[in-house]
């Protein structure tokens, strides 16, 4: 005992640290939990180093240990002690790494995390002051180290944080560090054991050596993302989806990939079977989970990856990240903004490749998952290119059910085309019996049928495609004209004409009998078989965004209300258009009727909403008179 007191040395704690100490003792109350991640992440670093090392060394101390990480609690004491059998300090290295902050521009950076501490948030280790933290919860921590070194002595250093720590020989020591931490009164749940499994399984779990507490390895999975690809089996593979993604299913697809520049990451990302909102469970939460050098960062990331591919599973880790990165700092690191653009980006080009490699597969993944991309598409201009090219729909030159890509319809476009046409509709059948595809029919052009209410406004957020105009076809400037094709032969008899100034006085009488529903009447160029057509004027939305919009209002319980910003086109090649500017002489206010009902019939097969009432009335009108002998 004696002997023990005269080598033991006291120290003083870099000015620098005793600042930092006063932070972590007086300020920092929240997420306390962390500070065992801190612990057992510098245990899991000082493992990684030593079987580095002992691949360059000749002769190593203690080489026979197994390399893994003990924990023993004690609540009677009140303690909670981490061992590990890694590289272990020399004294010098115990001064060095536990005296000092190895930090240019310490004096800012204790400013920053002063402030921090003020708003409460936890950002301990952000600077690389994990050990540190240690002093969250131990009113006393103790470190017993020995180094790998094999004539190295080993050492405690100790301190209750407040200024300085002492210095103390200690023989029999086994290769590695042991910190023991005296826990505060208000911090015993450390000693719990439970509470330290929750922790690490929570945290650590893919730390790559075993961590066992009383005896049992509390983590089961590797970080089998680190491995390397050609080693890892499929089952292990499925097997860490499962875990991760908490899933029962296997993966769908997955992308294993590792780079260096311009960030080191190595990412696992799995897509899953099922598309489990559209299973009605609701909106999910990020699947992937950010690490940093195997330690967990943040789980079910939000800032790793967009919103729109919330979907995905799987793990980011990234060497470049400040290990313990506040929720904060993630939100506004630059570090982290450009991390998750080069992961989308790659995430998009595989899914570019997956396409390519197997087309009928990935047709499938975008049968269930396509509404996502489409949301990126509405959401996130910065990837409308990669998306666009992503995107997959039924055309007028595909079989019913098979999907063709933008890519394909460009490449096809007839001779002197230069927009890609695309129409609404609640369904093909639907689209292709609907006035708007007769011109297309007519002329052989293939026009692309968009069967879901948001593709309207992914096209229109994507506004054009390898510098094509997206164009929807109830677009009142549509102009086929230049474009060179066969133009089918009429099978109808089309009878004489209109004369202009006639077709002129009707336009200005429907104007007027439609006062306040319809912005302009015009002659049609595009009709074939149909009277009539609801046409966008170019700046207004389409006829499917203004029925969603609609509908929104509807659901909010506001009442049915007619815009009156669309144009009606009307077919003077049609009989009934002929016959109506005949009554108008007759019975206008017969004719007048009539050309309301042709108006409502267009809005529905416009896909509007039009009122139900005075459409039904109206129409009983028609048909006692059609009915009269
Ligand atoms: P960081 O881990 O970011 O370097 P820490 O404050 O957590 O910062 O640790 C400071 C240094 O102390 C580490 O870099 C390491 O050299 C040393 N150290 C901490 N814990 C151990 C340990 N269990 N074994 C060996 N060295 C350790
Ligand atoms: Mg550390």
């Amino acid at each position: 005992m004696a002997k023990k007191k005269t080598t033991t040395e006291t120290k003083e704690f870099q000015a620098e640290v005793k600042k930092l100490l006063d932070i972590v003792i007086h300020s920092l109350y929240t997420e306390r939990d962390i500070f065992v991640r801190e612990l057992v992440s510098n245990a899991a670093d000082a493992l990684e180093k030593f079987r580095h090392q002992s691949l360059l060394e000749e002769e190593v101390f203690d080489s026979h240990v197994p390399l893994e990480i003990t924990i023993d609690v004690d609540d009677k004491n009140h303690t909670l002690t981490i061992i590990d059998t890694g590289i272990g300090m020399t004294r010098e290295e115990l001064e060095a790494n536990l005296g000092t902050i190895a930090h240019s521009g310490s004096n800012t950076f204790l400013a920053e995390l002063a402030e921090a501490a003020k708003k409460d948030i936890s950002l301990i280790g952000q600077f690389g002051v994990g050990f540190y933290s240690a002093f969250m919860a131990g009113q006393k921590v103790r470190v017993l180290s020995r180094s790998y070194i094999p004539d190295a002595e080993g050492y405690e250093w100790s301190s209750d944080g407040s200024g300085s720590y002492t210095l103390t020989p200690e023989k029999g020591l086994r290769r590695g560090t042991k910190i023991i931490v005296e826990l505060k009164d208000d911090a015993h749940e450390f000693a719990d054991e439970a509470k330290i499994k929750q922790i690490i399984t929570q945290y650590s779990n893919f730390v790559p050596f075993p961590i066992k507490v009383k005896g049992e390895t509390v983590n089961t999975v590797q970080a089998l993302w680190k491995r390397n690809k050609n080693e890892i089996k499929e089952e292990e593979y499925t097997e860490f989806y499962k875990f991760i993604g908490n899933a029962f299913d296997d993966p769908r697809f997955r992308l294993h990939f590792t780079a260096d520049a311009p960030l080191a990451i190595n990412a696992l990302l799995f897509v899953p079977q099922e598309n489990i909102e559209r299973l009605g469970f609701g909106r999910m939460k990020s699947g992937v989970n950010l690490y940093c050098q195997k330690v967990l960062i943040e789980q079910h990331s939000e800032n790793i990856l967009p919103e729109w591919l919330r979907f995905l599973k799987g793990v980011v880790d990234s060497e470049d990240l400040p290990l313990n990165i506040s929720r904060q700092a993630l939100q506004d690191s630059a570090l982290v903004a450009k991390l998750k653009q080069v992961l989308t980006k790659r995430f998009l080009k595989f899914l570019e490749e997956q396409a390519k490699e197997d087309a009928e597969k990935y047709n499938q993944f975008f049968a269930d998952f396509g509404i996502y991309l489409k949301e990126g598409a509405t959401m996130d201009y910065a990837y409308r290119d990669e998306i666009a090219k992503l995107l997959r729909f039924e055309s007028s030159k595909s079989e019913p059910g098979k999907l063709i890509s933008l890519t394909e319809y460009v490449e096809r476009m007839a001779e002197g085309q230069k927009e890609v046409y695309y129409i609404n509709g609640p369904s093909r059948a639907a689209a292709e019996s609907g006035p708007y595809v007769e011109a297309f029919r007519k002329k052989d052009i293939e026009i692309i049928y968009t069967l879901e209410p948001i593709d309207d406004f992914v096209m229109n957020h994507l506004g054009e495609f390898d510098g094509k105009k997206l164009m929807s076809a109830d677009r009142a400037d549509l102009d086929l004209s230049a474009i060179k094709s066969e133009e089918k032969p009429e099978d109808k008899e089309k009878g004489a004409s209109l004369e202009p100034e006639v077709v002129k006085s009707l336009t200005t009488w429907i104007k007027d009998a439609l006062a306040g529903r319809v912005k302009e009447v015009i002659v049609s160029k595009r009709l074939v078989d149909s009277p009539a057509i609801i046409v966008n004027p170019d700046g207004y939305m389409t006829s499917t965004m203004e029925r969603v919009m609609q509908a929104a209002r509807l659901e909010k319980g506001e009442p049915f209300q007619e815009t009156g910003s669309k144009n009606l086109e009307i077919n003077t090649d049609h009989p009934l258009i002929k016959q109506l500017s005949l009554l108008r002489g007759t019975d206008e206010d017969f004719a007048k009727n009539v050309i309301e009902q042709i108006f409502d019939n267009a809005q529905i097969q416009a896909g509007l909403m039009v009122d139900p009432r005075k459409m039904v009335e109206r129409n009983y009108k028609i048909l006692e008179r059609a009915t009269k002998s």
